[in-house]
């Protein structure tokens, strides 16, 4: 197995802190921002980046921070990967736009030709690309509607799917994303999640399908029903991996009544789970799939794949915009695509997972141990794992109340002792965590340590 010592790095892959955190230069860029920068837009970590590279971030004032986060799964092979940053360089140098709608070029048909044989099915594929994930998510939706000539998407509780107008309306969770930026677009229907820890169904995921099979057939109707539009598993809504049998039973139906299947591998796609795409670790061949954040080793790109036959049922001009795989961003996904092959970054994801839920399972253990029973569920797979916090009761038992103050304090804290971590979660009470794959085992059992140390200090 590829291991992270054949990655050559640039950067020290250390954690050095040589100011507090937020340091003065990036204190001072801070006030700059607040006077020029829209205050709707947030940072999770107060710091300004200076360089990035393997497993860290240094910041303006040289603080070197291990990066658990990889700019919300984008930089898995590295948030300057050598490859990635020569093809950049090569491909700007010759030219940054054309636009394929007027004038195409070839790595735009690379690029499809790569995720066809990427994606599962052994079908006919065509691929067409954006800049966004949600940009993706919109026009799979678009040509499922077209396609079916149905009009009303099934999206599910927990749901994340994008900020833009039908994106904010399939994403489920109110505050920030949603609140009095409506009206949203109409025809989306949400329906019951399967989420084991909370669900009364719990691991049974056939039972979950049914439950929200049952409210489709009675609430909106198979034959009015475009898509179901669902993320293999659930990232911004807290990393919640539904139960084996659900996605499966939900792909059935979907092709009992042709309604199409969308996978939203937006954040899960790209080797992050230990496999190409998560929903290859339940069996589904998805109708169209939606893909961006880990696709282009950081550059803006997305795609929407599916069966030929779909894809094709739009008419000449019905797809594009101006940016749209963009040829830097084509040749940066060509050149992070063929990085996950050569250095094997499934199986690294796999690797990464062992050891980050060994970490988090001892630390359970210690403060069920101490009477401290905050860790309610360690879930994901791959370099996709979340830990679930919860506040216990009076007497010290446990409980699933969500327990989002905890979430943030630790967060700050392994920010102010040199670890990027983020949060997520419907209840905002989930630490998770999404290394770049290309981290080394020494640096994340380091910003583990870290996580744990800070667990167990907020507890
Ligand atoms: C991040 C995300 C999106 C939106 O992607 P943007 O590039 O931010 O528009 C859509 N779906 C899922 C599952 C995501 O995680």
């Amino acid at each position: 197995m590829t291991t992270a010592t054949d990655i050559v790095y640039r950067l020290p892959q250390e954690r050095k802190l040589v100011s507090e955190l937020p340091g003065p230069r990036s204190m001072e860029i801070g006030a700059r921002r607040l006077a020029s920068v829209a205050a709707g837009v947030g940072s999770s970590v107060p710091v300004f980046a200076a360089d990035a590279d393997g497993g860290v971030i240094v910041d303006v004032d040289g603080n070197s921070l291990i990066d658990l986060g990889s700019g919300i799964a984008v930089t898995s092979v590295g948030a300057s990967n050598a490859a990635v940053a020569a093809a950049v360089a090569e491909q700007a140098a010759h030219f940054t736009h054309t636009c394929f709608m007027v004038t195409p070029y070839e790595g735009y048909v690379a690029v499809a030709e790569k995720l066809n044989e990427l994606t599962p099915g052994d079908f006919e594929k065509r691929t067409v690309l954006f800049n966004s994930g949600a940009e993706a998510v919109e026009n799979a939706v678009k040509i499922a509607r077209l396609s079916t000539r149905r009009n009303a998407v099934i999206t599910f509780d927990h749901a994340y799917h994008g900020r833009t107008n039908l994106t904010m309306a399939m994403t489920a969770k109110s505050m920030p994303y949603k609140r009095n930026f409506g009206p949203f677009a109409p025809e989306v229907y949400r329906m019951p999640m399967s989420y084991p820890y909370r669900d009364e169904l719990g691991s049974d995921g056939v039972a979950a399908a049914k439950r929200a099979i049952s409210m489709i057939e009675k609430q909106v109707g198979a034959e009015t029903t475009a898509a179901i539009v669902i993320e293999p598993i659930q990232g911004e809504g807290g990393f919640i991996v539904p139960a084996p049998g659900f996605l499966s039973t939900l792909a059935e139906w979907c092709t009992a009544h042709r309604v199409l299947f969308i996978a939203d591998e937006v954040q899960a796609g790209f080797a992050r789970t230990g496999t190409w795409f998560a929903c290859e670790q339940e069996g589904v061949e998805p109708d169209l799939i939606t893909m961006a954040k880990g696709i282009a080793g950081g550059m803006p790109l997305s795609a929407v794949t599916g069966r030929a036959d779909i894809m094709d049922t739009v008419h000449g001009g019905g797809l594009g915009g101006t940016y749209g795989g963009n040829p830097v961003a084509c040749a940066a996904a060509l050149a992070a695509i063929e990085q996950m092959e050569s250095l094997d970054l499934c199986a690294r994801a796999r690797h990464i997972e062992t050891i980050v839920t060994e970490a988090l399972s001892v630390t359970k253990d210690e403060l069920d141990g101490a009477g401290l029973p905050v860790i309610g569920d360690i879930r994901g797979r791959g370099a996709m794992i979340a830990v679930e916090l919860v506040t216990p009761a009076e007497d010290g038992t446990a409980t699933r109340d969500p327990n989002p103050d905890l979430t943030a304090a630790v967060a700050k804290t392994a920010l102010a002792q040199g670890v990027v971590a983020l949060t997520c979660g419907t209840y905002g009470n989930v630490l998770r965590l999404l290394p770049p794959l290309v981290i080394g085992d020494d640096l994340l059992r380091d910003g583990l340590a870290v996580l744990c140390q800070a667990l167990k200090d907020n507890a």
